[in-house]
């Protein structure tokens, strides 16, 4: 099984600020099952610099705090994610929470003053829309369960085949 997975999460320097999400219990439940990891910025494959001004949701749109609506390059970088997805026959992603392209839960509101909100970011949704189960890093023990029972069928088409 192929696991698409929020760069950041995994300690790449792809956030807005230059540095990254690293999340240790992330990576010890990844290293426990050793599924296969495939990567993905959507931003950076959208064409946004690191460092970059953030961003949020507005509305529709995703607006730089100074104003400049890189909606296109969101979109760009949720496309992409999502081809990867489908040429990787992708069944599941770990997205980070809160932020505009990869919020499961949750996003900032827009006014760029930390609050967050119910809603989803724009490649977390597209993702969504193809049939792949999102999950955020907060959601380890949902996460732990899916692989369980990942492995478990694993074990009985293996046991099934040798019949
Ligand atoms: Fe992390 Fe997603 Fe933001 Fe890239 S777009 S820095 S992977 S939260």
């Amino acid at each position: 099984m192929k696991i698409l997975v929020s760069s950041c999460l995994l300690g790449e320097n792809v956030k807005y600020s230059g540095g990254n999400n690293l999340n240790k219990s992330l990576i010890d439940l990844l290293e426990k099952y050793n599924f296969e990891i495939i990567k993905v910025c959507p931003e950076v494959l959208g064409g946004l610099s690191t460092p970059r001004t953030p961003a949020e949701i507005i509305k529709n749109n995703i607006i730089t705090k100074n104003g400049k609506d890189v909606s296109k390059e969101f979109e760009l970088g949720a496309n992409k994610t999502v081809e990867i997805a489908r040429n990787n026959n992708v069944k599941i992603a770990i997205l980070k929470e809160n932020s505009p392209s990869c919020g499961v839960n949750n996003v900032y509101n827009g006014t760029f003053s930390n609050t967050i909100i119910a809603g989803r970011g724009v490649t977390a949704k597209k993702l969504f829309l193809e049939n792949i189960k999102i999950f955020s890093e907060k959601d380890l023990k949902k996460i732990e369960k899916f692989f369980k029972e990942k492995e478990n069928e694993h074990s009985f088409t293996k046991s099934g085949d040798s019949i």
